[in-house]
């Protein structure tokens, strides 16, 4: 398996310390060794190869820049570089790291109880149990404030009746955080897989996302234990924080398939001949796509690493972060369409990574805010004026 070389127009890996480089090494190896030799049957088979993730656990990849509990402390500029290469593999090997340190051990840890975190925080983070996030409900996807979930407190317990869906990870989880409304607003919930009246299913027929469990969530009459709530997540604006966690990890990770796919084409279009002998490089039109892809990815990198280093600082806001998924995710897209269009019908099929990102990237446009609606927090950021409704 050849070794990525990494796409760097302008230097600007000279932006980044010995041990940001070092982890972007280690992630990089891992993708290229462990996930590459797996990936176009994972995709094909829809599966998701569940037997990496003890050692994305050992790798300290889970959780990576959370502190404590076994977590591995690293900056976010670290766990940017960590998911810009996961993403190079494939959107749902990053989507699985993502859910499970940003939308399960970040609640637990922001939110949670002592006993919450020292009961589950370890345990996620070697890998030893998986979590999922629910929030997006049937009827409620942009609009998570509308939900139909309920959560009512009998004596010592809550009873959870509602229905999650699009959740990743959701059949194979141990533990759910559950978003739900209460007399007190919307609180967070833990919900161990087993507990009667809590019940999963899989959602199948994916064209996007395939290598990543997609599951429906469904609770009828399902008694928690009153301690499963997360005492500090009060009101929409915890999930949201979860969100930005997420949000932060897919614009690093959108870089990394933006990359695979414009270093498979520009490598193609040198080796591909037509008209006279001539590769299809040497064509203008050919040229032009590659200097927009590899221009966009520039710009990509930089705005990526300058939300990190905001984000390591404390100075970055949950608007900052919203520019960087859209516009990473949006030229990613794009630049997975101009690689998909060079390689003519080669790129159709799976001898080549770039349809398969192309798909993915589908989701990574529609998940965790649509492109409209981080455009819609950038437009009330710089104007004052909430236009969601
Ligand atoms: C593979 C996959 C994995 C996922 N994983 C999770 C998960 O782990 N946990 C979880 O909770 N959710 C998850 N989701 C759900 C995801 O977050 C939602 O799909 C997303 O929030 C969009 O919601 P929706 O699909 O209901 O689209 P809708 O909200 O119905 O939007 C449809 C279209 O309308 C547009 N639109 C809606 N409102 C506005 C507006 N005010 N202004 C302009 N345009 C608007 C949208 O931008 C979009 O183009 C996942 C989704 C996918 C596909």
């Amino acid at each position: 398996m050849q070794s990525f070389k990494g796409v760097d127009y302008l230097l600007i890996d000279t932006q980044f310390n010995e041990q940001e480089l070092l982890v972007r090494q280690t992630a990089r190896q891992f993708v290229d060794d462990r996930l590459m030799p797996v990936i176009r049957d994972c995709f094909r088979d829809a599966r998701f190869p569940t037997e990496l993730i003890p050692e994305l656990g050992r790798l300290g990849f889970l959780g990576a820049n959370l502190e404590g509990y076994g977590c591995a402390g690293m900056s976010n500029v670290e766990y940017g570089l960590i998911m810009q290469e996961l993403e190079r593999g494939d959107s749902g090997l990053r989507s699985f790291v993502s859910v499970q340190g940003a939308l399960v051990m970040y609640p637990i840890l922001s939110y949670g109880s002592e006993e919450q975190k020292q009961k589950w925080l370890p345990q996620l983070q070697s890998g030893a149990v998986l979590g999922c996030f629910g929030l997006t409900e049937p009827g409620f996807g942009s609009n998570p404030a509308g939900m139909l979930t309920t959560a009512k407190k009998q004596s010592e317990c809550w009873v959870l009746n509602g229905e999650k869906t699009w959740i990743t990870n959701g059949t194979a989880a141990q533990v759910a955080v559950v978003w739900a409304r209460t007399e007190d607003g919307i609180r967070g919930f833990l919900v161990e897989k087993g507990t009667p009246g809590y019940t999963t299913s899989d959602i199948h027929g994916k064209w996007s996302m395939r290598a990543s469990v997609t599951s429906s969530l469904s609770f009828a009459d399902c008694r928690i234990p009153a301690s499963n709530m997360l005492p500090g997540a009060k009101g929409l604006k915890a999930p949201l924080s979860c969100l930005s966690q997420a949000r932060y990890g897919i614009g690093w990770g959108a870089i990394g398939a933006a990359m695979d796919c414009y270093e498979t084409a520009r490598q193609y279009s040198i080796v591909r001949k037509q008209f006279d002998d001539r590769p299809i490089a040497s064509h203008q039109l050919v040229q032009e796509k590659l200097a927009w892809m590899i221009t966009e990815i520039t710009k990509a990198q930089l705005l990526a690493l300058q939300v990190g280093r905001l984000k390591d600082q404390r100075k970055v806001e949950a608007a900052h972060i919203s520019m960087l998924k859209r516009n990473n995710v949006a030229i990613a897209l794009d630049t997975s369409r101009l690689a998909r269009d060079l390689l003519g019908a080669n790129g159709i099929t799976d001898e080549y990574p770039v349809m398969r990102h192309l798909c993915n990237l589908e989701t990574v446009k529609t998940y965790e805010g649509t492109d409209h609606i981080h455009a819609l927090v950038i437009g009330e950021r710089v104007t004052g004026i909430a236009a969601y409704k």
